[in-house]
């Protein structure tokens, strides 16, 4: 087996996080845009803000009409629970509802087919675990920061690398950047945007953008781009003695030949 790249033979993928849909997220993806950045809004689709109202306190949500913000390019939509509640708290059934209604509601909403989730307050059991993956739910961020950039090995209990305020992240931004890494590696940030309201940090997060955006080094994806990517390149099928590989997928897949990225396309065959 070798080792997996990411499209164009790049080792390193930057992504973001930002739960609750809130009316907030209107800056956070004005400047995502500006910088060339993607990420994932995770949203309870049953909890909006009534249309003509100002918004008028700190974690106020979106209208229906100021959502279609989230329509824009590299900006994926996903799963946080219809209305917002602990996953681990719920009967069978309302566990199913909130995350298939939410899917349901988002999927008319914004006519994509929504495969992401974030768990609602992080909390998650291995019961929520099961329930989204028969809910056709391919990865779930949890709320465990653990300052790595190493690939998820268990995409439904995902942990980021960092929280945006965490104190560490500019030393782990420094060193995403600065280091040639031997395996692939994803930066991952998320929080919510009224936070940066609340510690008046904008121009922090502008700034992180700014050091991270336009590089021909890193891959740039929502959350749901680099989970398919990887689910895909772990289903290439090899040869008993590895000397040939086979892509069963529709997605090219770039791998490492001792050095050298190697690009493997739908349907083909290749001698490694
Ligand atoms: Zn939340």
């Amino acid at each position: 087996m070798l080792p997996i790249l990411f499209p164009n033979g790049l080792k390193k993928a930057f992504t973001l996080s930002y739960d609750d849909g809130c009316y907030d997220d209107l800056k956070l993806i004005e400047m995502m845009r500006k910088y060339g950045v993607r990420g994932t809004f995770n949203i309870s689709s049953g909890i909006t803000r009534p249309e003509g109202q100002q918004p008028c306190g700190s974690w106020e949500r979106m209208t229906l009409s100021e959502r279609k913000n989230y329509l824009h390019d590299g900006i994926e939509t996903a799963v946080h629970g219809v209305t917002h509640r602990d996953f681990t708290k719920l009967t069978e059934p309302e566990l199913i509802y909130e995350i298939m209604g939410d899917k349901s509601a988002l999927e008319a909403e914004f006519g994509c087919i929504v495969r992401g989730a974030a768990y609602p307050y992080g909390s998650f059991d291995d019961r929520s675990v099961e329930a989204l993956a028969k809910c056709g739910i391919k990865y779930c961020r949890t709320v465990w920061s653990d300052h790595s950039m190493a690939m998820p090995t268990d995409w439904l209990r995902l942990r980021p690398t960092a929280h945006h305020n965490d104190p560490e992240l500019p030393e782990i931004i420094e060193s995403f950047l600065s280091t040639e890494p031997e395996a692939r590696r994803m930066l991952y940030i998320w929080g919510h945007t009224p936070e940066f309201n609340q510690k008046n940090n904008w121009q922090m997060m502008e700034d992180y953008l700014a050091r991270l955006s336009g590089r021909s080094d890193v891959y740039y994806a929502t959350n749901l781009e680099i989970c398919e990517y990887d689910l895909a390149a772990k289903s290439l099928e090899y040869s008993a003695d590895g000397s040939m590989v086979y892509n069963p997928t529709a997605t090219a897949i770039w791998l490492d030949k001792s050095g050298t990225p190697i690009e493997i396309k739908p349907g083909e065959t290749v001698g490694v």
